[in-house]
């Protein structure tokens, strides 16, 4: 390790990963904190990272309040509806009320947004969304975090956060590489806010061999966002609730637009609509939340399940009508080429014209993620003027370790925030780390030397294993000594995918198949002591799959504790094949112990603070 040249940084505020959460708390730091020192540190390069890296042809959560379109009490209902009654009602209205301000400064900022030209107002696409010429969001929101930020550093991958020594469960930093330079990174910090993203290819993906690689979610967010936190034993809620996405059928391309702006539909192989046919069944497991309206996202991938097992598919979207529009025909192409290219490209080589072709839809291999139609992710504390006790404990987004905070993907509970709403979430955590400071909480932390050091040799082991047992191989990639990343990343794939509910089981899982899932993760992490990297690239891969796995982990802990099917479409558990409000209306925390890796599990309530009176519904 001698080789390896060691920066050190001290700072106020780091942030950890500058998507559309780390931007938006990189900016409001310096905001509120004038004086202090703001780092912001990203994998990728801020310019072209994270979800939005491609750009977006939606902004997805806008209220409207200056013309009554929504009020955030519409949007809480809304998330809480979809999410089939289980989310923190506090964190989304908090969300809620604030995000229309950061929509108007993308738009001061040069954002270019669609307009009504009756009205004036932003184009709806929908209830929520505002359509944008979105090609160039990412590049703007950046430009903003580098004219705030002291640094902003690229390139750099945090594997660890740094713990005080002085003072229990208080955070004192962290630790990481740079992929190109291979240089190891100390920041040593009073705050942190982690705004790290999801995780994607947990599950084994539908898209193997040639296609490796494609899947609806970021393929590059690898669940730093829960491991960091999870390692240090910050509690964690609802990573059970990963999302399922019905998409365009090998490119993901989205959807929504399609539904909403097209008016497209859907049906089955026999041109009929299917959605009905599941009515009933799908009543028999979930009761009364069937006829809620709009249908819950997860409810409507049931039916699409279902209808595909019973032999009736492809499922197609009905494109062959709108795309007669030659408006609506552009809007159609439009809309993937400000975001997902790629399904133009699919359809090209698939000889898929939607105008005289409908397309095939296919539901999506799992993710886990805070910020969609889900809302996996940290045990944060809500705003002081909102939350009930159990939800409180001195600083809106903090997480139950001191001077850590969170947003967009890493926080949970909160689903339904989307771009606009993860950039706002970075602002009010980073409002909180700024005052946590000039309460005196970060003071005399301690972090010694041997503590980054001590890192520093487990960051670089996977190139000392690679350089001591490469020679053992005789040919091929196969070592008695290590495995690489690749083969680590197919192996946590099938795990994940054949016991936790994945698409090779349609989503189906039980006890018994998530009790021997922990058994061979744990063997897993066994093996991943041996991962061997033999570049900086691969050691980055590494590190991904690393974190990836103590997400799968804590997805499948959470998973066996929930003993009910609270979101059919998303996954079924087979042995307890119904919702059940009784037991179960309430949310789910983990916390794995740091020193022993174990997990526990507790209940808490879920409030429902909006529109009815505030009461506890069940602990
Ligand atoms: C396919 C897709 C389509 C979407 N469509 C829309 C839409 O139309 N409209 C809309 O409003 N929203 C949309 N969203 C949602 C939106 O993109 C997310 O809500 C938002 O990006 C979440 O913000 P975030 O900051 O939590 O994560 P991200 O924006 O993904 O940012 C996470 C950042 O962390 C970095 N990072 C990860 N790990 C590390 C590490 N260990 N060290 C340092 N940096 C790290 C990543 O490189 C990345 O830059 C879509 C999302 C997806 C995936």
């Amino acid at each position: 390790m001698a080789k390896v040249k060691t920066h050190y940084e001290d700072c106020d505020v780091l942030v950890v990963g500058g998507g559309m959460a780390g931007t938006g708390a990189t900016f409001e730091a310096r905001h509120w904190g004038r004086d202090l020192k703001i780092v912001c540190v990203e994998k990728a390069n801020i310019d072209r990272s994270g979800a939005v890296a491609q750009g977006l042809y939606a902004i997805n959560c806008y209220m409207g309040m200056q013309w009554d379109e929504n009020q955030p009490e519409d949007h809480v209902r809304y998330a809480r509806n979809d999410l089939m009654g289980l989310v923190r009602e506090d964190l989304g209205y908090d969300m809620a009320r604030h995000v229309d301000s950061a929509v108007h400064m993308f738009d001061e900022w040069g954002l270019p947004m669609m307009k009504d030209e009756k009205t004036g107002r932003y184009l709806r696409e929908g209830k929520w969304q505002i359509m944008i010429h979105g090609e160039s969001y990412k590049p703007i929101v950046a430009e903003a975090a580098k004219k705030s930020a002291d640094k902003i550093y690229n390139r750099i991958m945090i594997t660890h956060l740094l713990m005080d020594e002085s003072k229990e469960n208080r955070v004192g930093g962290a630790v990481g590489f740079n992929m190109r330079t291979g240089d190891y990174h100390v920041f040593r910090s009073k705050t942190i806010i982690v705004a790290a993203g999801g995780a994607s290819h947990i599950f084994k993906p539908r898209a193997v061999g040639e296609g490796m690689g494609r899947t609806w979610y970021a393929p590059w967010s690898n669940g730093s966002a829960y491991a960091l936190p999870i390692a240090v034993g910050a509690k964690m809620t609802q990573m059970e609730n990963r999302i399922v996405l019905t998409r365009f059928k090998d490119g993901y391309g989205p959807v929504g637009a399609y539904f909403l702006h097209l008016k497209t539909y859907t049906q089955n192989a026999n041109g009929e609509n299917y959605e009905k046919k599941w009515y009933n069944q799908t009543k028999e497991i979930v009761g009364e939340y069937i006829d809620h309206h709009p249908v819950p996202t997860c409810l409507r991938n049931h039916a699409f399940i279902e209808e595909t097992k019973a032999g009736s598919g492809p499922i197609y979207m009905v494109t062959k009508e709108a795309f007669q529009d030659p408006h609506l025909e552009t809007v159609g192409w439009e809309n993937f080429l400000g975001m997902t290219i790629g399904q133009a490209v699919v359809w090209a080589s698939q000889n898929i014209d939607p105008k005289y072709t409908n397309p095939e839809l296919t539901t999506s291999e799992p993710y886990v993620m805070g910020s969609h139609a889900t809302c996996s992710g940290a045990w944060v504390s809500g705003p002081e003027d909102l939350s009930p006790p159990e939800y409180f404990w001195g600083y809106n987004r903090m997480l139950t370790v001191d001077g850590l905070f969170g947003a967009g993907d890493t926080v949970g509970g909160s689903a339904h925030k989307f771009s606009s709403g993860s950039f706002t979430e970075g602002r009010l955590a980073a409002k909180a780390a700024v005052k946590y400071i000039e309460d005196q909480k970060a003071e005399n932390i301690k972090v010694t030397d041997k503590q980054c050091e001590d890192f520093k040799e487990t960051i670089y082991k996977p190139l000392e294993n690679y350089t001591v047992g490469r020679n053992e191989i005789t040919g091929g990639t196969v070592s008695p000594s290590y495995i690489l990343p690749i083969q680590g990343l197919q192996r946590l794939q099938k795990i994940m995918d054949e016991y936790v509910g994945g698409v090779g089981v349609n989503y189906m899982t039980n006890e018994n198949l998530l009790k021997r899932g922990l058994e061979l993760l744990d063997c897993l992490q066994e093996d991943l002591e041996n991962v061997g990297a033999k570049d900086y690239h691969q050691l980055m891969r590494a590190w991904e799959l690393k974190h990836r796995a103590l997400t799968s982990q804590c997805v499948t802990e959470h998973t066996l504790f929930r003993k009910e099917t609270r979101w059919p479409g998303y996954y079924y558990r087979g042995d307890h094949l119904k919702l059940d409000d009784e037991n179960w209306h309430v949310l789910t925390v983990s916390r794995r112990d740091p020193k022993t890796g174990k997990f526990t599990m507790e209940k808490a309530p879920v409030y429902h603070i909006i529109g009815e009176e505030k009461k506890k519904v069940a602990s």
